[in-house]
């Protein structure tokens, strides 16, 4: 590998200066290494040709065989194309190139045969190719098989540096003896007992197959070797960091947990509430410190596990916080909290940024003698005057909105870090949680407590404003209460806000005799609180807002979600704001509201949101959508990797294997000193050496 990185592609027999440098600035390729692993993004079956007859509306790349009719060129100077007519007997099909007229009309013949490889189009009615690849049929007959299609981009074609110039160059690397001696990375018994392609064998294949089977096999080759070192790096990190951050050890369930699970649930817990508390239970009782991620979709029932898990801290001697983003939200929380905690006894407190001087000294004395068992509040818990007599664990709802700074911070509350719970709604794919939160366990809320009733969810227009109007009229006279939220972006701030006060106007004309009550993110805070307190007593019938009210508002009584403009949200954004009806036992709705023309992939997302509920199924979506490296979590800690072959939207299961077979030879050599594990050790190095800094993203 280090040899292959240090070969400059120009030397490469059939690359030279001009296409190396092309190369280079085009694609980023500069190594022998780096064209090594520059894979075909898709494959074609050359041994098919296509009859000319048989075109017909959307057709991938086909190949023809047949011969040129005529050749005539069009237009002047730079505007000059060349139109030609190309048969095969069974019709004929115009094919055009927009540039290099002249070489191109001096390569080829007409009534000589030839091979047309390139993508059909059609154009009222008639088909065309542009810019097709051109060969003369084989003498051994048509090449079997399949043929690797790589990523060019149009200033190479331009310059006349085509798939096959790729081609070309890639059969001059693959034959190249530094390539042909490549070491293998894998350690034989591993690769024995998955049935995986040797590394040489695996590049091969990739580039040019020998057939389906062998492609597939060194792809998936491939594909694991890159999630193995990955998991590796992430896993090492993780048993590093865990061997040297120790966790208090919370080994009793006393009397608090008992008696309030057994005198005071106001419902039997769901099977995924149980599982999840006994899978905390279990980490905060082996003495490491627990940084979970506890996933659970909107109203999966995330806070009485929580407090739960709270009291298990109590339970052993410490005291526990739980952090909200909003001061709504902290209030609510322990609202909803102190209520429970009352019947066993304990001393809850809130916290935030209008709590009075008296009240926050006693409440700061409180926490230095341990009278105060349980904080509730906002990012006023973290400051350094709140001094805690022993934290023992944070309980964190919804986590992007906490930095890893603000975390930090927590972890100085106590000599040894307090466990940590981050509670989130938003679903994050099991394979981006094994990579990109890698160092998180992941604890998931699977299942809605019974009785609830899915949220029915439809796709409108515009124009369909007043039968929309018509239908939140029906709910509202069944004592109902229904928010309409519009975007707020920043780059359109001047026109969003616009859209949103004449659509106040409105509603508040359409519905003269209902209270309609308005939050923005350009309010002040306090006029805020008053217009959301107006709609979660009742008082207030209508919410007009923006996402503002996406996380965690909970008025069971509304039961209607109009999300206007509907096309510019995200699909996990959409999927939050909809989680704020369905609370209640009542039927709920969400109105989609779009524009009608929208493109192929905005329309697929709303109707995702029209056809399921489950959060999970969402995230994928939204990760197949964006691709993984666009999910807000990474754009957090920013990308440490690129995978290069292995997808984490399709390849979930041989990211499992990847991540078992790490963590084995892990378990069974941490040091990766024996023979197997030096060899994965230097790859490891190669791989890593000079970036990834894991320690920045816990
Ligand atoms: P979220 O996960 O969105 O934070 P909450 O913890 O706020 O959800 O729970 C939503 C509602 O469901 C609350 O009113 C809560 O009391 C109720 N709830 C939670 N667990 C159960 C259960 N096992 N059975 C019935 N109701 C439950
Ligand atoms: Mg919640």
């Amino acid at each position: 590998m280090e040899t292959l990185e240090r070969l400059d592609i120009k030397y490469l027999k059939g690359v030279g200066p001009v296409r190396s440098e092309l190369l280079a600035r085009e694609l980023g390729i500069k190594s022998y290494l780096d064209l090594l692993y520059y894979f075909p993004f898709r494959y074609i079956d050359r041994s098919t040709i296509h009859r000319i007859s048989d075109i017909t509306g959307e057709m991938p790349y086909i190949q023809l065989r047949g011969r040129f009719i005529t050749f005539n060129t069009q237009g002047e100077g730079a505007r000059r194309r060349l139109h030609a007519l190309f048969s095969d007997g069974t019709g004929t099909i115009e094919v055009v190139w927009f540039n290099r007229v002249k070489s191109i009309m001096e390569s080829y013949q007409k009534g000589v045969d030839y091979i047309l490889f390139g993508k059909p189009t059609e154009f009222k009615g008639h088909y065309s190719i542009a810019h097709p690849e051109i060969d003369k049929p084989s003498p051994q007959g048509q090449p079997s098989g399949l043929v690797g299609v790589y990523t060019l981009t149009e200033k190479m074609r331009n310059r006349g540096f085509t798939t096959r110039t790729f081609h070309k160059i890639i059969a001059s690397l693959l034959a190249a003896p530094p390539v042909q001696n490549i070491g293998e990375t894998l350690p034989a018994s591993l690769r024995e007992r998955l049935g995986l392609m040797p590394l040489t064998e695996a590049l091969v294949n990739v580039h040019t197959p020998s057939g389906v089977e062998a492609l597939q096999q060194a792809r998936r080759r491939l594909k694991f070797e890159e999630l193995y070192f990955l998991q590796l790096n992430i896993l090492k990190y993780i048993k590093g960091r865990n061997a040297q951050l120790p966790g208090h050890v919370f080994s009793r369930v006393g009397d608090l947990f008992n008696g309030f699970y057994q005198n005071h649930l106001q419902f039997p817990l769901t099977g995924a509430q149980k599982r999840v508390i006994k899978e905390i239970r279990h980490h905060m009782g082996t003495g490491r410190q627990m940084n979970r991620l506890l996933q659970g979709d909107v109203g999966s029932g995330k806070t009485i596990v929580a407090f739960l898990t709270m009291l298990l801290a109590v339970d052993n001697g410490y005291q526990a916080c739980l952090m909200a983003p909003t001061e709504i939200l902290a209030t609510q929380h322990y609202e909803s909290i102190s209520e429970m905690a009352r019947g066993i006894g304990l001393r809850v407190e809130l916290l935030t940024g209008s709590t009075s001087k008296r009240r926050r000294d006693t409440i700061h004395e409180g926490l230095r003698n341990g009278e105060v068992k349980i904080l509730i509040g906002t990012h006023a818990l973290i400051e350094d005057v709140v001094q805690f007599a022993n934290l023992g664990l944070a309980v964190i709802d919804e986590k992007h909105r906490f930095g890893v700074a603000q975390r930090a911070k927590l972890w100085k509350k106590n000599l040894v870090p307090p466990h940590v719970l981050v509670m989130t709604a938003t679903p994050i794919p099991r394979t981006l949680a094994m990579t990109v939160y890698g160092d998180l366990d992941v604890s998931i809320i699977d299942e809605l407590p019974p009785g609830r009733k899915p949220v029915t969810t439809v796709l409108r227009y515009e124009d369909n404003h007043e039968s929309v109007y018509h239908f939140i009229g029906q709910e509202l006279r069944k004592g109902r209460q229904c928010y309409i939220v519009y975007p707020l972006i920043e780059e359109n701030e001047k026109l969003d806000l616009l859209a949103l006060e004449q659509g106040f106007e409105i509603v508040k004309e359409t519905f003269p005799h209902d209270h309609v009550a308005m939050v923005h993110g350009r309010m002040k805070p306090a006029e805020n609180d008053h217009q959301m307190d107006l709609f979660a007593s009742g008082k207030a019938h209508i919410l007009v807002a923006t996402t503002v009210i996406e996380v965690g508002v909970n008025v069971p009584n509304a039961s209607v979600m109009v999300i206007e403009n509907a096309e510019r949200f995200g699909l996990s954004q959409l999927h939050q704001l909809r989680g704020r009806v369905g609370r209640g036992a009542d039927q709920s709705y969400c109105i989609l509201m779009s524009r009608h023309e929208l493109t192929k992939d905005t329309r697929h997302r709303l109707e995702v949101m029209t056809a399921t509920n489950d959060g999970f199924v969402i995230a994928e979506e939204d990760m197949k959508l964006r691709g993984p490296g666009d999910m807000e979590g990474t754009m957090q800690s920013g990308t440490p990797f690129n995978l290069k072959i292995a997808n984490l939207a399709t390849d979930g299961m041989l990211l499992q294997t990847a991540r078992d077979e790490a963590q084995a030879l892990l378990e069974a050599d941490f040091e990766l000193a024996t023979p197997d594990g030096q060899l994965v050790a230097r790859q490891l190095r190669f791989l890593f050496h000079r970036q990834t800094n894991w320690g920045l993203i816990s």
